[in-house]
């Protein structure tokens, strides 16, 4: 398994490194965000330990970047004070898992065994319903020839559809999911982002639609009946 520890505390950085290699982990330090990821774009590494307050670019801001350019390797976050604005900040911007300091060795590892496993998890690629794929790293909604790309909360409304094949998905659900409960979301956001997608589903020419469940919330249908 290949780590990349991101870490400006040298003394902490290299004490990382020695516990990893006692695990016949391959670990590597770099010491600032603007380095981690420059290091972690090489998407080489199992696992990225990542420090949040970091010269150059803090661990935010570098988890923020990997994932907009499509790098999903799982980052475990280290802060040093257990701030719950921190780690949600820190999983809003899509790191996996969230470690304050202090922490003990057994601890990190654990952390660090759990992400590796939960990558190695990760085979659904792609999803599918009737004529339609959406792939799950990409974001792009396939059928036959024709594709095109899903906005994020496009993406994340037909992928929680999709992981409900025929059920009716209420818009409570799909608020709570896709926004957030403290977002302020109301129903005519879903009911945009369902028209959006919508209006992707007629450009593909699927016969898959979503259809509308009146006071309730939305179900993908076949539509070939
Ligand atoms: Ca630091």
């Amino acid at each position: 398994m290949r780590v990349l520890i991101v870490e400006d505390e040298e003394r902490l950085a290299q004490a990382l490194c020695q516990i990893m290699g006692e695990q016949k982990y391959a670990a590597e330090a770099v010491y600032d965000g603007k380095d981690g990821l420059d290091y972690a774009l090489s998407g080489q590494y199992d696992v990225i330990v990542l420090d949040v307050m970091l010269p150059k670019m803090n661990g935010f801001e570098v988890v923020r970047e990997l994932r907009a350019r499509k790098v999903a390797t799982p980052v475990l976050l280290l802060t040093a004070k257990d701030d719950v604005t921190d780690k949600v900040n820190g999983l809003d911007c899509g790191a996996d898992d969230y470690m304050t300091k202090p922490f003990s060795p057994e601890e990190l590892l654990a952390r660090v065994r759990a992400l590796s496993r939960r990558q190695g998890d990760v085979v659904l690629e792609e999803m599918a319903f009737g004529d339609l794929t959406l792939n799950l790293s990409t974001h792009i909604l396939t059928r036959g020839a024709k594709s095109v790309n899903l906005g994020f909360k496009e993406f994340e409304v037909l992928r929680l559809l999709m992981a409900n094949p025929r059920a009716i998905v209420p818009k409570e659900d799909m608020i709570t999911k896709v926004w957030g409960t403290e977002s302020g979301a109301e129903d005519n956001n879903v009911e945009a982002y369902v028209s959006f997608l919508r209006k992707k589903f007629f450009f593909l020419g699927s016969k898959a639609s979503i259809g509308t469940v009146r006071k309730v919330g939305y179900r993908l249908e076949e539509g070939e009946q």
